[in-house]
């Protein structure tokens, strides 16, 4: 095997390995394996030890082994299917192969005194220890071939690739290193679990020594996965960051409120702002005066008072003579925003645009216009807002509300969006707005320093006050009778409540049945009561007329879907039943959770849960009953659900680690935060090779 090597390992196609056809490099590229440095970053996914033979009386079921010994009778045995039933023995005991698939050639060839090696797993059979369609050796009695000397590695299984192929590409791999085509890019005071060179921790880790230490292995914790990890997670943080200077090497317009107008919002507020706002706005406030675009990350628990802090941005926009806009993640919530701030705003002389999916005709063309000609200095909607058609005249700030929905690439259509605007408009090119985002419930410390890397990030940790924290309890629904005589109890003193219908599905149509339904039900028991029904089917103009009809105090009980998961802010209801909340994440329901709670009565959350609930379920709705706070429900939905779906990234991809874990890494961090400034600042054309070897083509986050 003499391939020459001109190339480094990440320019050399698989093709150049022995054996690699173009049918077999194209099932290669499927798991985005395209060059031979790919092959060694595909690392196996767990191991079995080969290096040695057990005794067969000594084998415990699910065990990985080697065994070695002499076929005493192979049959063929009609059960429920028919299979072939080898019987092996060694001077410990007797075992058996079973077979579903075979041919005659194959039960010919294992015949009775034939000396067998066979690899597979150990379970229980029908007739006691039996391994199914192991791999097998027959042995002539004079040589016996030498045993692995090294753990066999097993390989993320694909369709039409074999173990052994996947090994023997490794292998080939692994000898192709040198110095030269796998080039070591962690300056070595960086490198945390230095003794691992990153070829060292290759080679480790797809032929790890026969006392390898597997549980450390298995999970994730072994120092050469670490090495590896901590590389992955400094050139993602990398990527963001490379992507902030080069937003940040972009000029904008500094802005500023006017103290006059300033304090006209103050006083038309009806209330003062916490501590924490004013801190977080002051913050926001130095941002803005600098002429490099604010990258602000506000992060809040539900209830925090965010909005008005957008609002504050906004007014240093309009106040400077520029556009906002304010992006919200579903309809719902935009037409709340668009309440509050024509509520704030329209007595302050500031015309509000509005644009969403559902706007057509002639009711968008005007829209369109007075956000083209700067008429409208404000622009609330849902990401209708950042479509082809839509020309801001000159675009100051972003403001994106994110409901955990819209990921780094969206964030970052937008302030291209921004900056094409500036660019095509009259005023030149190069210039890119200000942006705020905005998340609707806590994310964990460490998901938020990775996953938002680029932005700079406040915290308001303090609620307004006068709230009364929410008492919760979880209860079976068979005693959904109780339920229904507290919600009668509570409406008769003159309380209003919510009723969340969920469902299994993502269905708008489903689940607006199911809430129809629930709404019926509800009425025929509580016929006294005016109840009224929302959720995302109906029509803008009838969610409006309801939810205004629920603030006021004409309906009693609201059934709703989880449409109003955000934007309903109707202090006098105390009361919120949601039914199945085990099928929902603890994000969600401490947002939901979050609409009631927000007057001076003592406020109530029934989880109306059926039973049996999974161990995962038992845990969610236990921490829901024990604490209000965000921050550690946040925490806690990490480590139940894993930051894909803490994120809402999971079905987008968006971050896509190989081999690190946010969660299970998440003690490497700090030091990646820190390595990766050192790196750019020191080592610039290094941060470059790294992104290049982890987040090849249209991964990385620049090339939106
Ligand atoms: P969130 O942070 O969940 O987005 P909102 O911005 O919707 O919270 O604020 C929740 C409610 O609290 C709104 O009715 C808002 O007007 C009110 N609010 C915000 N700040 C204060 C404050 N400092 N004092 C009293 N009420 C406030
Ligand atoms: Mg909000």
């Amino acid at each position: 095997m003499a391939i020459k090597l001109s190339k480094s390992l990440d320019k050399t196609p698989v093709t150049a390995l022995h054996g690699v056809g173009q049918a077999f490099a194209e099932k290669l590229h499927k798991l985005g394996i395209r060059s031979v440095q790919d092959v060694l970053f595909h690392l196996p996914i767990r191991y079995t030890d080969r290096t040695r033979i057990t005794p067969i009386g000594a084998l415990q079921p699910f065990s990985d082994i080697v065994i070695e010994g002499e076929i005493r009778a192979t049959d063929i045995v009609f059960g429920k299917r028919r299979s072939l039933m080898c019987k092996v023995q060694d001077n410990t005991g007797t075992i058996t192969l079973r077979f579903f698939h075979f041919s005659a050639a194959q039960r010919n060839n294992l015949a009775t005194g034939q000396r067998i090696r066979c690899y597979g797993e150990v379970r229980r059979g029908s007739s006691g220890l039996e391994i199914y369609h192991p791999e097998y050796q027959l042995l002539k009695e004079a040589q016996p071939p030498a045993l692995e000397n090294s753990l066999t590695a097993i390989y993320p299984a694909t369709e039409g690739l074999t173990q052994q192929r996947m090994r023997s590409l490794a292998n080939q791999g692994l000898a192709l290193i040198t110095s030269h085509n796998l080039q070591e890019l962690l300056p070595e005071q960086l490198a945390p679990q230095s003794g691992f060179s990153l070829a060292d921790a290759l080679r480790y880790l797809h032929q790890p020594p026969a006392n390898a230490p597997l549980d450390k292995l298995a999970a994730g914790e072994h120092p050469t996965q670490q090495r590896l990890a901590f590389e992955e997670l400094l050139t993602h943080h990398l990527s963001l960051l490379q992507l902030r200077q080069r937003v940040q090497s972009f000029g904008t317009t500094p802005l500023a409120i006017p103290r006059q107008l300033h304090q006209q919002f103050l006083q038309s507020l009806g209330f003062t702002l916490t501590n924490a706002q004013q801190q977080v706005f002051e913050e926001i406030r130095s941002d803005l005066t600098k002429p490099q675009p604010m990258l602000r990350l506000v992060q809040g628990d539900v209830g925090s008072g965010k909005t008005v802090v957008a609002a504050l941005a906004a007014l240093a926009a309009v106040g400077s003579g520029k556009q906002a806009a304010i992006m919200a993640p579903t309809e719902i919530l935009a037409e709340q925003h668009r309440n509050s701030f024509e509520n704030w705003l329209k007595p302050l002389g500031i015309r509000i645009a509005w644009l969403t999916g559902k706007l057509k005709g002639k009711g968008r063309e005007a829209q369109l216009a007075a956000i083209a000609d700067g008429s409208a200095a404000l622009v609330v909607g849902t990401h209708a807002l950042f479509q082809d058609d839509v020309q801001f005249h000159d675009l100051g700030l972003i403001v994106i509300d994110e409901q955990h929905r819209f990921g780094v690439h969206q964030r970052l259509a937008l302030r291209e969006k921004g900056q094409r605007e500036k660019g095509s408009g009259e005023k030149g090119g190069g210039q890119h707005p200000h942006q705020l985002v905005m998340t609707a419930t806590p994310i964990p410390r460490t998901l938020a320093m990775s996953a938002y890397a680029d932005l700079d990030c406040s915290v308001i940790d303090e609620l307004p006050p006068g709230r009364t924290p929410v008492e919760t309890v979880a209860i079976a629904n068979n005693r959904r009778q109780q339920i229904i005589d507290r919600v009668r109890k509570g409406c008769s003193e003159k309380r209003q409540a919510y009723w969340v219908c969920t469902l299994v599905e993502e269905s708008d149509v489903l689940e607006a049945q199911a809430a129809k339904a629930t709404a019926d039900e509800l009425q025929l028991l509580l016929p006294e009561l005016s109840i009224g029904l929302i959720h995302g089917r109906l029509k803008a103009k009838e969610k409006e007329q309801v939810m205004a009809a629920f603030k006021t105090g004409e309906i009693d009980l609201l059934v709703a879907t989880t449409v109003i998961e955000v934007g309903v802010d109707v202090p006098n209801a105390s009361l919120m039943v949601i039914e199945n909340p085990e099928r929902l994440g603890l994000a969600q329901l401490h947002q939901l959770r979050g609409r009631v709670g927000r007057g001076s009565a003592a406020s109530y959350c029934v989880l109306l849960y059926s039973p049996p609930l999974s161990n995962n379920g038992v845990e969610r709705l236990k921490i829901m009953r024990e604490t209000n706070d965000g921050f550690r429900i946040a925490e806690k939905d990490l480590q139940l659900r894993g930051p894909g779906e803490v994120l809402g990234t999971r079905q987008t991809g968006e971050i896509s680690l190989r081999i690190a874990d946010l969660q299970r890494d998440a003690h490497l961090i700090t030091d990646v935060r820190r390595s990766a400034q050192q790196l750019l600042a020191q080592h610039p054309e290094l941060a470059e090779q790294l992104i290049a070897r982890w987040l090849p083509g249209a991964e990385r986050y620049g090339s939106v």
